[in-house]
């Protein structure tokens, strides 16, 4: 770790922290990050010449593994034909129809540059087309860092938000209400205080950002039929679960149509692509076709439009998403079955190419406080174990990991391998 060491070192002295996004600081685990060189398939080479085994992704777009030959080809060659127009291009109406062959309740979309922006433009749209204020968003979801999104739940009894990040007014966090993920009678609850005031409910159909949490079952019809009672929008944030949990995404998998969808991460195969967009009524609210704003200088960008493409046309194979889950499968049961063996108790979760692992006895992990409730210092433990093994997990607990069709047999097998080492060490600790 010596060279990423320096680096580290070097870099806290240009940002803060040393990073350009938080979680990279590998602050809740310790230690330093390694700065990587160079990906090829499941595998990242770090500066040190050390190998891994990824299950980040970067964080979620990689889903054919880094350096996909078709990929790159498809980035170098729209790369030699100019970088930029801040036009039209015929190759940002091909990703589109492919994300609308793909999501049917995409009418209309735009194209932005990363989840944030659709995320915020999506409850801009949601709030100028109701005419409404107010938003519900669930506890331990994560929607990028917009400023009406960075709310925490409040602590009084009911639920206006506060905000979960200085520097956002408190007058507009008290305008996002939270209610706990997976509690519909609480969503209910507020509806019948609220719901008239209420532009949309924004939900992560499958929540990642609190490790992976799945939707019980009837939770995310239960909030289709609530807007559609109060006239309120839904939308879903499938910035993460967008082609990575079935070929229609997660509105595909539970059958529920969203009024409203975000996109990012694997629509830009590994460059800046968001995507906003739903029924045609709603979207003919933007402009220049309506009174809502949104711009952007490199949206629909043909070298992130290429990548994204080439990205999507690799995950033809009707078999893709049976043999990701499978892999996924095949780790999250491996992990289990040894944290287990060294009597160390493992909730899993897993869909499609999307996993998480918790350190906790509860059989089943539904929402924010039972994540809460997980043992951080074994997470910190395993964590470091592996890192130092060549297996390279999210440096956080409450992020969830990434299975790529790269992955082999093997590599899992050894992970697996990696994993007894570390979890009989962790059961001596105790
Ligand atoms: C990653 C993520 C975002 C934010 O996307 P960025 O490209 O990091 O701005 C928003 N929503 C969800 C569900 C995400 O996982």
């Amino acid at each position: 770790m010596q060279r990423s060491q320096q680096l580290f070192t070097d870099a806290k002295g240009l940002f803060p922290g040393g990073v350009n996004s938080p979680v990279r600081a590998f602050g809740k685990v310790g230690g330093t990050p390694p700065y990587f060189k160079r990906g090829q398939g499941p595998y990242l080479f770090d500066e040190d010449g050390q190998r891994y085994i990824d299950y980040v992704g970067s964080w979620g777009p990689m889903i054919l593994g880094h350096a996909h030959p078709a990929v790159i080809a498809a980035v170098k060659s729209a790369a030699e034909s100019g970088l930029s127009f801040g036009a039209p291009t015929e190759i940002e109406s091909m990703l589109a129809q492919a994300i609308r062959d793909a999501l049917p309740s995409m009418e209309l979309m735009r194209m932005v540059s990363s989840g944030t922006e659709a995320t915020m433009s999506a409850i801009r749209l949601a709030r100028g087309f109701t005419n409404r204020e107010k938003i519900l968003k669930f506890e331990g979801c994560y929607h990028g860092h917009v400023d009406s999104l960075l709310v925490k739940a409040g602590s009084g009894a009911l639920t206006f938000g506060e905000p979960d990040s200085a520097g956002v007014p408190a007058a507009l966090a008290s305008l996002t209400l939270t209610v706990p993920f997976n509690d519909l009678d609480a969503v209910r609850d507020l509806f019948a205080a609220e719901g008239d005031h209420i532009a949309a409910i924004i939900v992560e159909p499958i929540a990642g950002n609190m490790g992976m949490v799945c939707p019980i079952d009837g939770f995310l019809q239960g909030l289709r039929d609530t807007c559609d009672r109060h006239g309120s929008l839904l939308i879903f944030d499938e910035v993460m679960t967008g082609f990575r949990v079935h070929p229609g995404s997660a509105q595909g998998l539970f059958e529920v149509r969203p009024d409203l969808t975000t996109l990012g991460k694997v629509i830009g195969g590994g460059l800046p692509v968001g995507a906003f967009g739903g029924r045609a009524d709603i979207m003919r609210c933007i402009a220049p076709l309506g009174p809502v704003y949104q711009a952007g200088t490199l949206s629909g960008n043909p070298i992130a439009m290429a990548s994204g493409l080439a990205t999507l046309e690799g995950l033809k194979n009707p078999n893709f998403y049976h043999e990701l889950e499978a892999t996924a499968e095949h780790l999250t049961s491996g992990l289990k079955a040894s944290a287990q063996a060294a009597g160390i108790a493992m909730a899993t979760n897993h869909r499609g190419g999307m996993f998480g692992f918790f350190f906790s006895d509860a059989e089943l992990v539904t929402d924010f406080t039972a994540v809460m409730a997980c043992d951080g210092d074994r997470f910190n433990q395993f964590f470091q174990d592996m890192l130092s093994a060549g297996i390279y997990f999210a440096p956080s607990p409450f992020e969830c990991g990434f299975v790529s069709a790269a992955h082999s047999k093997t590599d899992i097998a050894q992970t697996i391998d990696a994993a007894e080492i570390a979890f009989d060490a962790l059961a001596k600790t105790r």
